[in-house]
């Protein structure tokens, strides 16, 4: 499925290459760009790169789930978490460096911190940029459906991850979130949501209603105010 392109303008330092279901981002710093994520559809993303900045560009990946990786073979090297990588050798022209809680891009002028967030796949991670205050969150924590069903997802490691960004939040680490689906900015308000969202499935209080997804008759919405979790109730534990 080919899905339309288009390149917006969210602040003067933050870009976001819009491809309909997905979104992939630019940050662009004094001395260099950060490009978080590739996309879910075939694209010349260098060109679109090009269009906002022609500084050198670092590209990190969230995680490794398909709708994020689909024009990763355009880059030389990637940086990734460690446990990102069992998922990606189909990239194999591609040098991975591995980063993971605590390293730091620095672009000049702005900073972004690698926030370790395992639960929707194992190697999940956002990156924090702490002098506005904001928390580019992957799939980690966005509005409508966190998938949460599938071999490399774990509610209860999503769950402390949750519990974790939270914490950072109340902190004052960050005010806004940059997902990957969805809206965008959100509120930290939805951390709470979801946390409620992964309680009610965990303790059996929410009820799940069948998603319809092809091939995954078990897998069932639960649904907590604007915020949303497919789960598959086999996987109960
Ligand atoms: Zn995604």
């Amino acid at each position: 499925m080919e899905l339309q392109t288009r390149i917006e303008k969210l602040s003067d330092w933050i870009y976001a290459i819009d491809q309909q279901m997905v979104r992939a981002f630019v940050l662009v710093g004094r001395r260099r760009a950060l490009c978080i994520d590739t996309g879910a559809s075939p694209m010349d993303i260098q060109a679109q790169i090009c269009s906002v900045t022609d500084l050198p560009v670092t590209l990190c990946l969230t995680h490794s789930d398909r709708d994020h990786v689909a024009n990763l073979g355009q880059f030389a090297e990637a940086c990734a978490h460690p446990a990102e990588l069992p998922y990606l050798t189909s990239f194999s022209q591609v040098n991975f460096h591995g980063v993971k809680e605590g390293d730091c891009f620095d672009l000049g002028g702005k900073k972004l911190t690698v926030v370790d967030c395992p639960g929707h796949t194992p190697g999940s991670i956002a990156l924090l940029e702490e002098k506005e205050g904001l928390l580019f969150s992957g799939d980690t924590i966005s509005l409508g459906p966190v998938y949460l069903f599938g071999d490399n997802r774990d509610v209860k490691d999503y769950r402390k991850t949750l519990k974790k960004l939270q914490k950072m939040a109340v902190d004052g680490k960050f005010h806004a979130v940059y997902p990957c689906h969805n809206r965008c900015p959100v509120g930290v308000d939805i951390i709470d949501e979801l946390i409620r969202c992964v309680d009610g499935i965990l303790d059996g209080s929410l009820p799940g209603t069948p998603a319809g997804l092809p091939g995954r008759k078990n897998v069932q919405f639960y649904r907590s105010g604007q915020c949303g979790i497919y789960w598959e109730s086999s996987e109960r534990q």
